[in-house]
Parts: C-alpha cells; structure tokens; sequence
C-alpha cells in the first residue's frame, strides 16, 4: 500500500470525512483491522479564507507549498488536497514537490464520464464556479458546466464560508440548495457536481432524483484505488 498525502483543514469539517472514507474504503478493500497508510498535514482554515477573500492566491500557494513539503517529507508517495477552491493553486503546489498529485477535477470528470455525463451542474465556493481553473479542467475532458446564476452562486458561497465551514446544518439552506440542484437539471444539468468538500454534509443522494457526483467521496475513493494498485485508467 502506497502512503497518501493529504493536505487538509480546508475545512476539517470534510477532512474529517476524508479521514474516515479513505480508512473505510481501504477496510473493504483489504479486510480485517487493515487501515490507510496516510500523512495529513492540517491548516488554520482562517488564514486561507482571509488571503483567498483579499485575492491573494500567492501567498496561499506559498503555505499549501510547504504543507505539500512537509507531507512529502513525512514519506507520502503522492498528495491530495482536501478542498476543490484550493486546486487553484494546485499547478504551484505540484512544483513544491517531486511527487504526484491527484487532481479532484480529474476523479471526477473521470466519474463523469464512466457514466456518460456530458453536461454537468457545478456547486462550489464562488472561486470554483466562476473562474477557468475548474471549469476549464473538465471542459478540456468534453464535459459542458453549467453554472447557478449570479444570486444562487451568493447563497451557495455564503452557505459554504458561514454554515458549512463552521460545521453548521440549517434545514433553510438544504431546500434552498436543493432547488439550486433543480434548476440546474431543468436547465440540462444530467448530474450535479458537489464542488465543495463540505456539501456532501448538506445534501445527500437520497435528497434528490437528480444525480449528485460528491467530490469527497470521488476524490477519496479515487486516492484509495491509487494506493492500492487498483486504479483503472481513463482516458
Ligand atoms: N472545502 C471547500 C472546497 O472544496 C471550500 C473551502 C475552501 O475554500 O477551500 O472548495
């Protein structure tokens, strides 16, 4: 078994989902008291949030660089970051470092196309949904991304930093989210990507007739096939 890497805290809200998939997933897989071979590396969520606010994506890449550093050295053969917002930067973490990372936009446009979606919904932080980095990355696999309009994208992005983030659950912004997942399917949506670590604790598959792709779950189950050798490649 490989040793993975994670950079997490981003919120540890969903690092603690990660924790707990990954272990579950290697059990399934190897049996018995088996468990992941991991390094986490955790940060203090309120400096990030401060400098993504302010734009300054330098200087979070120059602390995910030396978190993707101290993981490295503590032994991981490859790195996850816990967070699909922080992928922003993923293009500087990879240069921290000599080992690989394993992209969240790539596991999931690789589900997506396992299941023949080729128009998808996009929830996340207004970083995520607005700007090229992830849209892009799936776009360039032949997947259409629809994102919700200007007021939805407020209610996703301030639920994501005020409840979420804080471990808050409000039964309000579950329904309102979930009619952002219907809209998304009534304007062509086949699916909806939870691009978010924290949505999978709001909304569930059972909460909806509209196919949900949780990125914790796919980036998790995703790092255990790669450490496990059991990985099957896509195009
Ligand atoms: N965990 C979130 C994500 O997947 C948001 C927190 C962050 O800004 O990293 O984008």
């Amino acid at each position: 078994m490989k040793t993975l890497g994670l950079i997490g805290g981003m919120s540890w809200e969903s690092t603690q989902t990660y924790y707990r998939l990954i272990n579950q997933k290697v059990r399934e897989q190897l049996g018995g008291l088996h468990s992941a071979r991991l390094v986490l590396y955790s940060v203090d969520f309120a400096e990030i949030e401060t400098l993504q606010h302010q734009g300054d994506w330098a200087a979070t890449a120059e602390i995910l660089g030396a978190a993707a550093r101290s993981v490295e050295s503590a032994g991981a053969d490859f790195l996850v970051i816990c967070t699909n917002t922080m992928h922003k930067v993923a293009a500087q973490i990879e240069e921290a470092v000599s080992i690989p990372l394993l992209h969240i936009a790539d596991a999931t446009a690789n589900a997506l196309i396992k299941d023949g979606v080729t128009s998808v919904g996009l929830l996340g932080t207004r970083f995520t949904m607005e700007q090229a980095f992830y849209r892009e990355r799936l776009q360039a696999r032949g997947i259409n991304v629809i994102v919700p309009d200007e007021a939805q994208r407020d209610v996703v992005h301030s639920v994501i930093y005020e409840e979420l983030c804080r471990g808050v659950i409000n039964p309000d912004s579950k329904a309102a989210y979930l009619e952002v997942v219907s809209s998304l399917a009534d304007r062509g949506a086949q699916g909806v990507i939870l691009g978010c670590t924290e949505i999978g604790l709001l909304i569930k598959e059972a909460d909806t007739a509209v196919k949900l792709y949780d990125t914790t779950e796919i980036h998790a189950d995703y790092a255990v096939q790669l450490a496990l050798g059991t990985q099957v490649q896509s195009e």
